[in-house]
């Protein structure tokens, strides 16, 4: 018999290792919000609510419409999204008629979407007229029967922010060939789709990892999936009924799905939603809507900390605050505390994981760890193994040791959409391959290295940008960092730095390689810095250190 795992003993005192799974498809969990309590707000859009009675008769509605343009079971209806109302509409509207809905970042260009398209061949589309004119009308050029819905970012409330609603016109701008979903559900409102039931295996989701690396691949979160994170979520967070998450992650992306929208739905709580991330209307609707919840890319929470208006109590409301999807460093942690009075957790998972597999225990603060100086990711959550492994033979390595993470457990999705090579690579024996590099301490806390392509060999050394970003952001003068391997006549790869500075600062490159000095192996210091205003980064926050190595 092998002994308990090591995390076990980091689980908040009075919660079962392994609870119940109460929902086994994440359509049951709306219905159940729904029938709990209808009268109660599902979602803030500035000023506009929507009650969960509203979010059923209009999902309701929006099924019979789907059901009439033809989708049937198993069909995909793809939403190009930005953080509103018809986002969650949409999404409840396709499983009620059966389909798979696939979330697509409304940032793509043609180029992007017209390979998406062809990958998930959708039977109906809903977008913005902007989004549709420029990007969607393009990319569906060859695939002349898709139906098309457009849905105005300025409906469903009044107040058109000029921060964020103020560069699209009053009008949503005429679309050729396509309905208002407005008007759609309207036509349809009173009726109901044929009853549907989803077992825990069925696909609920087609979402396209992140792309920071190769192709996007569409990973099938199953409903299983979406409902047991859900539940991670809430249980890990101690969230109540009726606790409101504030939506600052993109709904689009697994982040989004997961911890804003599912979650509500278990909660039978509001989802406060504006329309993007822009940092001061973040902030009104944090005084506005006092949720109890967010979690967000740390580029985002940074934002926060740092807009001129961010006063020391704008997040009293929150019971707790997380970050995933990209590395924190510990003084940005520090930081944001010494502002906010509020301690940032960390949590990991991939797209591949429907969201979360090892969370910081609410009641514990993550420890440091002292080789490579990174805030531990967590440890895992319930139902859920992680082993780490050497990333070429598979075998495992001793507590300490660095390899690839592993990860086995209810949240890992069926697989990649049409692509059973890559499902096959990612997805053995039940264990997720993740392609990041991590260590796993013998109290079970988990220590993020870095990605395993982002490893830098400088002749023989292997440097990891995350340890020296980390050292590089704890220089009062950058607000961001990102660190590359670039090819170098004499090591191979050398190390170069870029950064961006917080307003006013100042800072040579030669005193900054003089702090990383003081801080590291000669081996690990950049030998190169460059200093630019922005760095390029995804719409979820991440920064593409792709895009940094020319
Ligand atoms: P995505 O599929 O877009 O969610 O990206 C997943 C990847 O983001 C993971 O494979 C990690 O490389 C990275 N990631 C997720 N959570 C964290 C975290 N808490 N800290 C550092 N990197 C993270």
């Amino acid at each position: 018999m092998t002994a308990d795992p090591a995390w076990l003993r980091q689980y908040t005192p009075d919660r079962s290792t392994a609870p119940a799974i109460e929902h086994h498809d994440a359509l049951s969990m709306f219905r159940a919000a729904v029938a709990r309590a209808p009268d109660r707000p599902a979602i803030h859009y500035f000023d506009g609510t929507l009650s969960y009675a509203e979010l059923d008769a209009r999902s309701d509605a929006l099924a019979a419409a789907l059901i009439a343009d033809g989708v049937l079971h198993g069909d995909r209806v793809a939403l190009v999204l930005q953080n509103v109302p018809a986002f969650v509409v949409g999404l409840i509207a396709a499983w009620k008629a059966g389909a798979i809905a696939v979330s697509l970042n409304p940032m793509n260009r043609e180029r992007e979407l017209r390979l998406l398209f062809a990958d998930c061949t959708p039977k109906l589309v809903i977008t913005h007229p902007e989004t549709f004119i420029e990007a969607v009308q393009p990319a569906l050029a060859e695939h002349p029967t898709v139906h098309v819905l457009i849905t105005f970012a300025r409906d469903d409330q009044t107040r058109n922010d000029a921060r964020v609603l103020g560069a699209l016109p009053p009008q949503a701008p005429p679309c050729p060939g396509t309905r208002a979903l407005a008007e759609v559900i309207a036509r349809h409102r009173g009726q109901r789709p044929p009853p549907v039931r989803f077992s825990a295996d069925d696909i609920a989701l087609l979402v396209y990892t992140s792309g920071t690396t190769g192709l996007p691949k569409g990973a099938m979160n199953r409903h299983g999936n979406v409902a047991f994170t859900a539940q991670v979520y809430r249980d890990w967070i101690g969230l109540s009924e009726a606790d409101g998450v504030l939506g600052i992650a993109p709904l689009f992306h697994i982040t989004g799905l997961i911890g804003h929208v599912a979650l509500v739905f278990l909660l039978t709580a509001p989802l406060t939603l504006s329309y993007r991330f822009e940092p001061g209307v973040m902030l009104d609707a944090l005084a506005e809507r006092r949720p109890a919840f967010t979690i967000g890319a740390i580029t985002a929470l940074i934002a926060l900390m740092n807009h001129p208006s961010a006063q020391r109590d704008a997040l009293s409301s929150l019971k707790a605050i997380y970050s995933g999807g990209a590395p924190i460093a510990p003084a940005v942690v520090a930081a944001f505390e010494a502002k906010f009075g509020l301690y940032v957790r960390n949590a990991y998972g991939l797209t591949e994981t429907t969201s979360p597999a090892t969370i910081c225990p609410v009641h514990l603060r993550a420890p440091v760890d002292p080789a490579f100086g990174a805030l531990s990711v967590g440890v895992p959550t319930y139902r859920t193994e992680i082993r780490i492994v050497d990333a070429e033979t598979g075998a495992p390595v001793a507590d300490g040791e660095a390899g690839e993470i592993t990860i086995r457990g209810p949240q890992v999705v069926a697989g990649y959409w049409n692509r059973p090579d890559a499902t096959t690579d990612a997805i053995r024996d039940g264990w997720l391959h993740t392609g990041d590099i991590g260590v796993l301490d013998g109290d079970g806390w988990l220590y993020l290295v870095d990605r395993k392509k982002d490893m830098i060999n400088a002749a023989g050394y292997k440097v990891w940008p995350r340890e020296v970003e980390d050292v590089l952001y704890t220089h009062p003068a950058v607000r961001e960092a990102a660190v590359v391997g670039v090819p170098d006549a004499y090591r191979g790869e050398t190390v170069k730095a870029v950064l961006s500075l917080k307003a006013g600062a100042e800072l040579s490159a030669d005193a900054i390689i003089a702090h990383c000095r003081e801080r590291m192996a000669a081996y690990k210091v950049p030998r190169i810095v460059e200093f630019i205003p922005e760095l390029p980064k995804t719409v979820t926050g991440k920064i593409l250190r792709r895009e940094l190595r020319g």
